[in-house]
């Protein structure tokens, strides 16, 4: 999702108070951040936000860190906040290669990752948010009892996120390809923009649920 470049939107993220600037100085001291001792929930490649904040919304008990690589795309979710500002909502700019430089061991409650970029080319495979690689990442930053998330269209992408489990020791707790004909897993799904796109050409949804 790299929207149209938007003259100046570096500089408005730098002066947007919604966004954590320096967010290895939060690691470890994510609850400070907050202010509250609320558990921490992490959508990586969250795009223009609706989730996140839509959950941020159902949810103020929880504290919610939205991680958007692009400024362009960053820039909607902080106009998205200006409007209905959320307390319990943070964005940070940023790669999420570098995950474990802004999050302590076991500091992360549960991670989401909704509609990764799916990398096709298997020489790419490494820079799939599913991939071994990134399970390790998550592995270091995740509390023990964490879980991750992941929903999908993309059938060939759920795939590989399956095999890849046990090669870096993670086993799936609930798991469906049809995630709206499903309804114990449906329950209470709060769909991404991609979803709702994406599920309305009739493509069904992929879910997992994992822990390690
Ligand atoms: N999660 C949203 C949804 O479901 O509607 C957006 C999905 S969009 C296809 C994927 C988003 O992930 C894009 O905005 C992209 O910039 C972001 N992204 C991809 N790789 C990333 C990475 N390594 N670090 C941070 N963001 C990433």
């Amino acid at each position: 999702m790299r929207l149209r470049n938007i003259t100046g939107s570096r500089e408005m993220i730098r002066e947007s108070g919604f966004v954590v600037h320096e967010p290895e100085e939060m690691r470890g001291r994510w609850k400070e951040a907050f202010g509250s001792d609320a558990p921490l929930h992490v959508e990586i490649g969250m795009g223009k936000g609706r989730f996140l904040m839509d959950m941020a919304r159902l949810h103020p008990e929880i504290s919610y860190i939205g991680i958007e690589k692009y400024s362009s795309v960053l820039l909607r979710a902080i106009q998205k906040m200006q409007e209905d500002p959320l307390p319990n909502v943070k964005f940070i700019r940023m790669d999420a290669e570098e995950i474990e430089a802004v999050f302590g061991e076991g500091e992360v409650d549960r991670i989401y990752l909704n509609f990764s970029d799916p990398w096709p080319k298997d020489r790419h495979a490494k820079r799939r948010l599913e991939s071994r690689q990134f399970l390790k990442r998550y592995d270091r930053i995740l509390k023990k009892d964490g879980q991750i998330e992941f929903k999908t269209d993309n059938r060939e992408l759920f795939a590989f996120a399956l095999e890849e489990l046990p090669e870096a020791g993670w086993r799936a707790k609930a798991v469906t390809w049809d995630l709206h004909g499903d309804p114990a897993m449906n329950e209470g799904n709060v769909m991404t923009e991609y979803e709702e796109r994406f599920s309305s050409l009739g493509n069904p949804i992929c879910k997992y649920i994992i822990e390690r």
